[in-house]
């Protein structure tokens, strides 16, 4: 199966700079685009944050990371 060329959420097309996704205060540089955990669909870095929750790297667009903030006191 071939990867996507456009994000799925925004559906804008990979380039270099949706390609370098923020963890915290550094970029991860990936060749393609990043596959949410959840939703499955892959995202350019414009919609996809990277968290560790659990171990490592957990990729998920801003939709799903929602649902792991914690809710607004
Ligand atoms: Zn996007
Ligand atoms: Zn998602």
């Amino acid at each position: 199966m071939a990867l996507p060329s456009h994000c799925q959420r925004c559906q804008q097309p990979q380039s270099a700079e949706r390609l370098a996704y923020r963890k915290g205060a550094e970029f991860v540089r990936h060749e393609a685009l990043l596959q949410c955990d959840l939703c499955e669909r892959f995202a350019c870095s414009d919609c996809l944050a990277i968290h560790d929750i659990v171990s490592g790297y957990d990729f998920l667009c801003h939709e799903c990371a929602r649902t792991f903030e914690a809710p607004p006191p």
